[in-house]
């Protein structure tokens, strides 16, 4: 069975995110990447405690023993996973941006970077399977650890130039999403020595400032704050912090591939070169701004952990995706979303207003659209429409992109729906409008001959 998606297992809790789901879950995990201490922690969500509870007596069960971090961001989990030997594996309970009824159950490798596909479905098969637990004097103890979340903002501190973001008395509106980082990243602030206003940094897992994820639509209140109060910037995560978004200085929210190149061009010329890793589905405004610097780009299929590991064989410096997910090799192989506002906070000290650097970037244009297919057709349809564009720039590595000489179009399955997403961008309006129609006429036809 299936329990893993992109981000982890979740669920509506008490539906099917249940107590007895979840302590088979525990075991599982502990079957997988045990023996030895796994270290668990947990966003603000309401079923937090039930969950995380549940999890624990799992592993406790199977004689792992668990140090538990309590609330903090997923990377500061992480962080801790990754600079502690004698810890195996991490397990975050959190559902991320899903509604607050959601929950979830996400797995963290022995190196910080989260679990492989094939460390996730051998979870999944011994979930299937019979487990054995070890006598009474086999189970695990808990051991509480209170300063996770200190020791993972020292980290993030240590990465960049603070004396230079202290000198420059930077103002900044942070919107927590009453989500994982209400404590941790008000702390980076203080420690920065930024001037900071704060909206919905009390936590609170019913989310009642906005839905946890950092859409424009659920930013209104960081925009007008921004520039209403003169601030430099702002930013907002996503509920368990892996992810940041921004606003420039005048209100103005940036999409995520301009943060990615913005981030991307900043890391190339502070190293004087190097490689940036982002998805086949990235805006070129990514390629673009890396390369007039002198940097390179390597596209991989989409999720972070894809890129996350072809940084760490191709020692890129920087990467992400186009949702706020940035991954920076100087800190931790995985999304940091306080790592991140640290990086643009000093892009803004050392290369001027945010305001100015998305004004400096090439301007795209993205459409993005969808067409139904079923599960069984995708392969079939992706297929019949490469032969169709043989001779033509196509990349196969998450569905089927072609490049042209003034943009591209890329056609993804979906993971969760019967249907592709169609990509289409370019320069110039027209262009990518009227490939993304000719590419969603092309898509149904062969669809339909298909069924
Ligand atoms: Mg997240």
């Amino acid at each position: 069975m299936k329990m893993f998606g992109t981000n982890g297992i979740r669920g509506v809790v008490n539906g099917y995110m249940s107590s007895e789901l979840a302590l088979k879950v525990g075991k599982s995990i502990a079957k997988v990447l045990g023996p030895g201490s796994i270290a668990i922690a947990k966003d603000t969500r309401t079923s937090a405690d039930m969950i995380t509870c549940a999890v624990e007596s799992g592993l406790l069960a199977m004689g792992v023993d668990v140090v538990d971090l309590g609330m903090v961001p997923t990377p500061a989990l992480q962080y801790y996973v990754k600079t502690h030997d004698d810890v195996v594996a991490g397990v975050m309970i959190t559902a991320s941006h899903n509604p607050p009824e959601f929950n979830g159950i996400k797995c963290v490798s022995a190196d910080g970077t989260e679990c492989s596909h094939e460390e996730e479905t051998a979870i999944e098969d011994a979930y299937e399977s019979e487990i054995v637990c070890p006598g009474w004097d086999g189970v695990g103890s808990v051991r509480r650890v209170s300063d996770a979340g200190e020791a993972y903002i020292d980290a993030v501190v240590r990465n960049v130039d603070a004396d230079a973001i202290r000198k420059a008395g930077i103002k900044a509106v942070l919107d927590c999403s009453n989500g994982a980082a209400s404590n941790t990243t008000p702390l980076l602030m203080k420690k920065l020595g930024v001037k900071v206003v704060t909206l919905n940094a009390s936590p609170d897992g019913r989310f009642p400032g906005h839905y946890s994820e950092p859409t424009e639509d659920n930013l209104g209140d960081l925009k007008r704050m921004t520039a209403e109060t003169g601030s430099d910037l702002g930013f907002a995560h996503d509920g368990d912090a892996d992810r940041c978004v921004f606003v420039t200085g005048s209100g103005r929210y940036v999409p995520g591939d301009q943060s990615l190149a913005i981030l991307g061009r900043s890391a190339v010329q502070k190293n004087g070169g190097g490689i940036v890793v982002t998805t086949v589905a990235t805006s070129c405004v990514v390629e673009e701004a890396v390369k007039s610097v002198g940097g390179t780009v390597e596209y991989t299929a989409v999720g972070s952990p894809v890129v996350a590991r072809r940084m760490i064989s191709n020692g890129a410096l920087f990467g992400g995706e186009e949702n706020g997910g940035l991954i920076f090799a100087d800190h931790q192989y995985c999304r940091d979303g306080a790592m991140s506002i640290a990086k643009m906070i000093e892009a803004v000290v050392l290369r001027g207003s945010l305001d100015e650097q998305v004004d400096s970037l090439p301007k795209f244009v993205t459409i993005k659209a969808a067409v139904g297919c079923p599960d069984n057709l995708k392969g079939a349809t992706i297929k019949e429409i490469a032969h169709r564009h043989e001779g033509e720039r196509i990349n196969l590595t998450d569905g089927l992109r072609i490049d042209y000489d003034d943009g591209w179009v890329l056609m993804r399955p979906s993971g969760t729906e019967p249907k592709f997403r169609v990509y289409s961008e370019s320069k110039d309006k027209a262009v990518a409008e009227g490939r993304s129609k000719r590419f969603l006429e092309e898509a149904g036809a062969v669809i339909s001959s298909l069924q």
